[in-house]
């Protein structure tokens, strides 16, 4: 069965992720999206580390990203990136659409690199 996380929340809407008990389930999660939706955006599930359950999101065209237990100044989840690359091809799309500066990091917490907004006052 697939249910409202309480725990996990959409990065972009805030609102309850739809998580599944296992692969499968996510799998049929990704089929009716297709189905139903006329999706044209390829779907991929991944195991949560937070919650334990499956979660289905949109395949990022650009990299393949995961939350991280960090969170942002506004206490959200931020995305983790496998690869350093990833991270700095991430930062290098969001600076071209945003015209601000974007740094990479190495998360302190687990495996991987986040992006973060380059922090103007403090370089003066
Ligand atoms: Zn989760
Ligand atoms: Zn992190």
């Amino acid at each position: 069965m697939s249910f409202k996380s309480d725990k996990c929340f959409g990065v972009m809407s805030g609102k309850p992720v739809t998580s599944y008990e296992s692969e499968e389930e996510a799998i049929d999660g990704i089929n009716y999206i297709k189905d139903h939706f006329n999706k044209s955006v390829p779907m991929s599930y991944y195991k949560c580390s937070k919650c334990g359950y499956y979660h289905i999101s949109p395949k990022s065209r650009e990299t393949e990203s995961k939350l991280c237990d960090c969170k942002d100044e506004n206490g959200e989840a931020i995305q983790l990136y496998d690869t350093r690359k990833a991270a700095i091809i991430r930062a290098t799309v969001l600076a071209k659409k945003t015209g601000v500066r974007h740094n990479v990091y190495a998360c302190p917490k687990s495996t991987g690199f986040h992006v973060t907004i380059e922090n103007l006052d403090s370089s003066k």
